[in-house]
């Protein structure tokens, strides 16, 4: 995963049309360093150790950086959104059936399979990029 400096998610925030604000930043850069989606809840209990910043908060600039095409929203069934920073590039992840696991696998290419995709489709032109999500067991509840 590619590491951002500060002046480049400036620049992403910028870029979206956004103003740059502290909380802005703040939520881009925890994202920014984390290895797999995060909750709301993770992300408000995290960023509550170091800063004063309250749950509403952490929503609204969630939902504006995501309406912003800065962040990629995650379902994996759970009834809660998880996020992850919009890089352009694929996301691949394991996702536990029966426990709240997800295993974000990088390294891997199924570039093959989306041409494929791509060719077989009669409404697509083209793809961007994308998210696959894998279900079964993780070791603990297997
Ligand atoms: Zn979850
Ligand atoms: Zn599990």
């Amino acid at each position: 995963m590619a590491i951002y400096s500060k002046d480049e998610l400036i620049n992403m925030v910028k870029g979206a049309g956004l103003r740059v604000t502290d909380h802005r930043l703040l939520v881009l850069e925890y994202l920014a360093k984390v290895k797999q989606p995060v909750t709301v809840y993770e992300l408000v209990e995290d960023l509550r150790k170091k800063e004063n910043i309250d749950q509403a908060t952490v929503y609204r600039n969630l939902s504006s950086l995501h309406e912003a095409g800065l962040l990629r929203r995650l379902d994996f069934n759970h009834g809660h959104a998880h996020y992850e920073l919009e890089t352009g590039h694929a996301s691949h992840q394991l996702v536990c059936n029966n426990c709240e696991t997800i295993e974000k696998i990088e390294g891997i290419s199924i570039d093959d399979t989306v041409k494929k995709m791509l060719k077989k489709s009669k409404k697509f032109k083209h793809t961007t990029t994308h998210s696959m999500e894998i279900y079964g067991l993780c070791k603990t509840c297997a």
